[in-house]
């Protein structure tokens, strides 16, 4: 579920907790940084930082740290645009998310379907519909 930022600041004023707050994306920082976030938080987290200001440069800050120590340590010259790698790393991420998504929609529509088979063939079975086609089998 995406909560717009205009939402988040109208019910800040009105005093009601938004879907997820400064205080919260603060401390999932490092979390996302050290790439153990909690993938519950991570959609929340991401629509946060995406139209919040303050916790993006926050986020790119340590994140620039870690990439930098990377960058150090393993040749990796690919980390070059540190700054450009955060705006990736939230879309692969956001990518991520949305596949996720997509599997589950496709096992509950293929639960559904096998559901309504069964059903079907219960009904059959029990004689309370005749389907043709389904005659040689029971
Ligand atoms: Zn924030």
């Amino acid at each position: 579920m995406t909560v717009p930022y205009s939402r988040i600041v109208t019910e800040k004023q009105k005093g009601v907790p938004p879907a997820m707050d400064c205080e919260r994306a603060e401390k999932l920082i490092q979390p996302y940084v050290q790439d153990k976030m909690p993938e519950n938080e991570m959609e929340e987290f991401i629509t946060h930082v995406r139209n919040c200001p303050d916790c993006y440069d926050e986020l790119e800050t340590y994140f620039i740290i870690r990439q930098a120590a990377r960058y150090l340590d393993d040749d990796d010259r690919q980390s070059y645009n540190l700054r450009g790698l955060l705006a990736q790393d939230l879309r692969e991420k956001e990518r991520r998310i949305q596949r996720k998504k997509r599997r589950n929609v496709f096992f509950t529509v293929l639960i559904l379907v096998l559901a309504v088979l069964l059903i079907v063939f219960t009904l059959h079975y029990l004689d309370f519909v005749e389907i043709p086609w389904l005659k040689g089998f029971f």
